[in-house]
């Protein structure tokens, strides 16, 4: 390490220009303390920082990045876009292109371009709405779809480490009409259903938890959604922002199979830009304006060099890619699963496909509730004994660890050397009062 001075010193300028410094909660690091790293650049497997460390990257920008930073086939296509012209606000081709390209991955119809995964789940719901003409949307805790208003109760990582359980802002009118039950729950689906059936519009749920950790849907769990949502006249959105073409090739759906009505997805469809979609059954979509009745719009939606980004990263995305991403996550697990046995921690690793996540338990996570109950504080330290070694794992306890296919042999030896020393801090450290 040759010091953080240089982002020490542009967080404190930050922190006077942006609230807490940065432009969205998790990059605070408030949950493992330290010294956010200002990365100035990053290529295939690896970041570098304003002070010249550079840093294995196991967050991938939160999920996007498969195929690692800077990919030259993905450079090359922005670099095309951007010099044809940045933004037209009208249809390109390239929106056709990619569209075609999502729907040939997934169960969906037809597919709208958006900016954001928030942007996509809350047109998700809005038009799950409008077609059913009911007001009330179910969503299980711990499961984050973005800071749209109605789904902000009980949603996971950014939130439980800033212990909010929803935020200030959001009018109890909103919190209202959202039912928020245990994840893989379906006793306590078929209750709600049972009390307010005709007014449920929708249930929104991960496809693969990744928010509160990885939590994967237990057997039948999204099989027994889909079938009280067929009976119910309810919709089912799966928010695939996360697993879409991260967790395979076509998704968590590609794995299991269970189709919503409506889906959403950003992440990797974006190649790393901002962009995201949502789609699904034509006879919904068609609700659409201009289509149909149904508002919803956006500016640079489906921006020519966002989309050629998107376009070119799933292009690139075959199945060589999706069989090393599922190989490099298999050699990630191994070694964090013995260095944390090798020092004695107690612990469950836990996989969606090529997503992983570490929870500091012996018993398996199924819910929220469950990944609260670790013994959360040994991960700051372990998180911070791999920082300083040069492994960026995600600063936060209920965030999902993601690969590239960029990792390294070399990598690997080096990520195999640092664990057994962050395994031993983790074993070290003590509950703090509260026994968190
Ligand atoms: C990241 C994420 C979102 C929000 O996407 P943004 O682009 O950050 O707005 C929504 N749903 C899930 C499952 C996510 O992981």
């Amino acid at each position: 390490m040759s010091g953080t001075t240089r982002s020490a010193e542009l967080f404190a300028e930050a922190r006077e220009l942006i609230p807490g410094g940065v432009n969205s909660p998790v990059r605070a690091f408030n949950s493992v303390g330290g010294t956010p790293r200002f990365i100035r650049e990053a290529r295939g497997s690896r970041m570098t920082d304003v002070d010249g460390n550079t840093y294995i990257d196991l967050v991938c920008s939160w999920g996007p990045m498969i195929h690692g930073h800077a990919h030259p086939e993905i450079v090359d296509a922005v670099r095309d876009a951007a010099t044809r012209g940045l933004s037209f606000g009208t249809p390109t081709e390239g929106e056709v292109d990619l569209a075609r390209e999502i729907i040939a991955r997934t169960s969906v119809e037809e597919v709208r371009l958006v900016n954001s995964g928030t942007e996509a789940t809350m047109s998700a719901v809005r038009l799950a709405r409008g077609f059913t003409g009911r007001s009330k949307v179910i969503k299980f805790s711990g499961c984050y779809h973005g800071h749209v208003d109605a789904l902000l109760a009980d949603a996971g990582s950014g939130l439980a480490t800033f212990a909010l359980p929803d935020s200030p802002g959001v009018t109890g009118a909103t919190a209202h009409d959202t039912i928020v039950l245990p994840y893989n729950d379906i006793e306590a689906v078929r209750v709600a259903f049972a009390n307010h059936g005709g007014e449920i519009a929708c249930v929104i749920t991960e496809a693969a938890a990744g928010n509160m950790g990885t939590v994967p849907p237990l057997p039948g769990f999204n099989e027994e959604l889909r079938t009280l949502c067929s009976e119910n006249g309810a919709l089912l959105v799966m928010d695939e922002v996360m697993t879409g073409f991260r967790a395979g090739d076509r998704g968590w759906w590609g794995i299991e199979g269970v189709a919503g009505d409506l889906t959403t997805f950003g992440k990797v469809m974006s190649g790393g830009l901002p962009a995201a979609a949502f789609g699904g059954r034509a006879d919904v979509m068609a609700a659409l304006a201009p289509a149909g009745p149904v508002y919803q719009a956006g500016t640079l939606s489906g921006n020519p060099v966002a989309v050629a980004a998107g376009l070119a990263s799933l292009r690139l995305a075959d199945h060589a890619c999706y069989y090393t991403l599922q190989t490099n996550a298999d050699r990630l697990e191994a070694l964090i699963g013995n260095a944390l046995h090798g020092a004695g921690v107690a612990h469950t690793i836990q996989r969606a496909g090529t997503m992983l996540s570490v929870f500091f338990t012996e018993e398996q996570v199924t819910d929220y509730a469950g990944a609260k109950a670790a013994e959360t504080f040994r991960y700051a330290p372990f998180f911070n004994t791999l920082l300083d070694r040069g492994i960026y794992a995600p600063p936060s306890a209920f965030e999902t660890w993601f690969v590239s296919t960029a990792l390294t042999d070399d990598d690997f030896q080096h990520i195999a050397d640092a664990l057994p020393v962050a395994a031993e801090a983790a074993a070290a450290a003590t509950a703090p009062e509260d026994g968190r």
